[in-house]
């Protein structure tokens, strides 16, 4: 347990996600669509801390250039919603003072408010010493949001159902890649209603594959940057360049980088770009750096562990 202004709290880093493949269903009777959505975790971390406080309280400090202003302080945080809900199934009240660093992209298709959402259910958990299973810890994962599940378990993971339903994936290997995020981020729910008006407009909806290709599990256990590389899917993209146009011509800096592989990830809008190699990666942020200032570059490695405590 770590000391915070003399309160007892408990102190965890949740990783970012990237999207390796993500195929889009036809939509459900509940508004969602199935999804094949392959995962992995990324070493951009949000820090959460919990502490004991007289009522709920939501503070959240961050560059506001990753959108840190957008971030609600209320109980409608995603932070916020995972205490109340660990709270109402353990019956105590949700008097706790969460602080969120950030340094996920807000609205960025990296699944940051999931990732606080999975911080502060571990967390509250540690802190309440609750005794609730990982199963269990999961399940109220899934009430927040589709990604939080996997935001619990980290490394590499496909989604099945709206993502929540999990099998991890083998894959030793570690990866670099290089991030550039939007100024603005895009909003997960209007990407999704644009794409199911355009499948609609289409004429109904594509068939899910079974599974990853196998093509994907092979590069990961192999640890082919390159196979990976050209293994890299998302059905979101024509939606997401029809909102934003910018971003196809964006993704395909990848070419001239020489990047292994690039992929929107998510409902973006940042722009992943795989390398082959840690040097590799540093060329890439270089270079796409100057092309975008480097203040919107990330650079990172996967997979990474889920949510983990930080030393006092
Ligand atoms: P995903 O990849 O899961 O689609 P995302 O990365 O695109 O999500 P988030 O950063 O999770 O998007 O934020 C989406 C919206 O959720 C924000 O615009 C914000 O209003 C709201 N939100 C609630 N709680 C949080 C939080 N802790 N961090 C970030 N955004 C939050």
């Amino acid at each position: 347990m770590s000391t915070v202004t003399g309160v007892t709290g408990v102190t965890v880093r949740a990783p970012a996600k990237v999207n390796l493949q993500l195929f889009v269903g036809p939509l459900r009777d509940d508004g969602y669509h199935d999804l094949v959505n392959v995962f992995q975790s990324v070493s951009v971390y949000d820090e959460v801390t919990v502490s004991p406080a007289e009522r709920l309280r939501v503070t959240v400090h961050g560059d506001d250039g990753i959108g840190t202003r957008a971030v609600p302080r209320d109980r409608t945080n995603l932070a916020a919603e995972a205490v109340a809900i660990l709270a109402a199934r353990t019956g105590r009240p949700p008097n706790v003072e969460i602080s969120i660093r950030k340094r996920i992209p807000v609205a960025g298709g990296m699944a940051g408010g999931s990732a606080d959402a999975a911080a502060a259910l571990v967390a509250c958990d540690e802190l309440w010493q609750t005794g609730l299973g990982d199963r269990e810890l999961g399940d109220l994962g899934a009430r927040l949001g589709s990604d939080v599940p996997f935001m619990l378990m980290g490394g590499t993971a496909v989604g099945y159902g709206r993502g929540e339903l999990l099998e991890p994936l083998a894959g030793p290997e570690r990866f670099h890649w290089v991030f550039v995020r939007a100024e603005t981020g895009l909003s997960t729910a209007e990407v999704y209603q644009a794409h199911s008006r355009s499948r609609a407009s289409a004429g109904g909806g594509a068939a899910l594959p079974p599974g990853p290709t196998t093509g994907l599990t092979h590069a990961l256990v192999r640890g082919d940057a390159r196979r990976l590389g050209a293994e890299l899917k998302n059905d979101l993209h024509p939606t997401v360049f029809k909102l934003r146009p910018e971003l196809e011509h964006l993704l395909g800096l990848g070419q001239e980088v020489a990047a292994a592989g690039a992929v929107v990830s998510g409902t973006g809008p940042t722009c992943a770009f795989l390398a082959s190699s840690e040097e590799h990666a540093d060329i890439m942020r270089r270079h796409l750096s100057q092309i975008t200032g480097s203040e919107r570059v990330l650079v990172a490695h996967g997979p990474v562990p889920g949510i983990e405590r930080v030393p006092p």
